[in-house]
């Protein structure tokens, strides 16, 4: 019995949705308003509601989402060019992107080897005068210690930025992001927790002014039409990704919990010596957008999976800090984040995968033979 398993079948994800999906981008298109009009209005308020915050604006892609807070934040408090920006080393290159085109300077801290997240211990060392904010990732769906986050931001006077790109319904004590700092940044590439059927991106947060000035510089900096107060740019969530997202709202909280599960089954029934299993002490929290497993014989291990039908990837191969781009940088070893990459494999979990093909997956794992 050899089933294969898939990373993540999108195309399954969305057609359990297909008819309300249909008819949500019929209503769009009948409409004849396509941009900044109802079903992003309805949008925007579904998922402030959600995330327990007052706003959400509605831009075109998660990296915007981070730049143009970003973006606000350093206009508002009237930051300096290149004032810096803590994040941790081991992210998506995109955290990282956002701060550069914002014109403010990357620092990089390493993560923690417990949740290879990262940690206001961690983050106090970078810490100089020329620090402005702190932007902690919520990576494979697990939220960061966000109080000690936050005590460690108002002992210093900076902001916080979250990157929740990962982590759409994840809470830490009961909150979710974009109700801790001053802002949450979240995307809607497909294959997110959420995701729409192109890009999106959105701003969460409680504070009116900064949602309105996000708002301005994501419409060519206009406060009316014709009117251009700032240098902005053009970040739009269109109506129909709008309103494909107001329709898969409704079913994220079962998806995550469908997500849970499948971890727990990872949890229970991986038994290997050289495979070291996520951080379980507060899994309840991770909404598991990914579920990393880490081995010191990683390439071996996901050709051996790969032979048995089983589709993996890693989250990520190269630290933010080693990528070219960022050549330019400060040379500094980020010790965890280098091993994490070198060792980090992600297994296929996603809101269909059957508890069949979690078992076939474990059985996969646990036969693998470590050169
Ligand atoms: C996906 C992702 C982003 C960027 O989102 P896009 O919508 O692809 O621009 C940013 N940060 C993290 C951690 C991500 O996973």
């Amino acid at each position: 019995m050899k089933h294969s398993v898939p990373f993540l079948d999108l195309q399954g994800i969305t057609l359990r949705h297909q008819a309300e999906i249909s008819a949500a981008v019929q209503q769009v298109m009948a409409s004849g308003w396509y941009l900044n009009g109802e079903s992003l209005r309805h949008f925007e308020s579904k998922f402030a509601r959600y995330c327990d915050a007052q706003q959400c604006v509605g831009v075109a892609n998660g990296l915007d989402a981070i730049t143009l807070t970003l973006m606000a934040l350093k206009q508002m408090r009237g930051w300096a060019d290149n004032a810096e920006v803590i994040l941790p080393a081991h992210t998506f290159v995109a955290t990282a992107l956002a701060v550069s085109r914002a014109g403010l300077q990357p620092v990089f801290c390493d993560v923690s080897a417990g949740d290879y997240l990262m940690q206001a211990s961690t983050a106090a060392s970078c810490i100089t005068p020329n620090t402005c904010a702190l932007l902690p990732v919520h990576l494979y769906g697990k939220m960061c210690n966000m109080n000690e986050i936050m005590h460690l931001a108002e002992e210093h006077g900076l902001e916080v930025v979250e990157d929740a790109a990962q982590a759409h319904g994840a809470e830490h004590q009961g909150r979710k992001a974009g109700t801790w700092g001053a802002a949450a940044a979240y995307s809607f590439y497909p294959g997110k927790n959420l995701g729409a059927m192109g890009d999106a991106g959105a701003v969460v947060t409680r504070d009116t002014e900064l949602a309105d000035r996000i708002r301005t510089l994501a419409n060519y900096g206009a406060t009316q039409k014709y009117h251009h107060q700032y240098l902005g740019i053009n970040s739009r969530m269109d109506e129909i990704q709008a309103a494909i997202l107001s329709v898969k709202l409704d079913f994220l909280d079962a998806d995550n919990a469908h997500r849970r599960k499948i971890a727990s089954i990872y949890a229970q029934h991986i038994q290997h010596p050289e495979v070291l299993l996520p951080y379980s002490g507060e899994t309840s929290t991770s909404v598991f957008h990914v579920y990393p497993i880490f081995c010191e014989c990683r390439d071996a291990l996901q050709s051996h999976l790969q032979q048995c039908g089983i589709s993996t990837l890693v989250h990520y191969p190269i630290p933010v800090h080693k990528q070219k781009a960022y050549d330019h940088l400060p040379d500094s070893k980020y010790p965890v984040s280098e091993r994490l990459s070198d060792t980090e494999l992600s297994l296929p979990i996603s809101p269909i995968l059957t508890d069949d093909q979690a078992l076939c997956v474990c059985d996969a794992v646990n036969s693998f033979g470590c050169i």
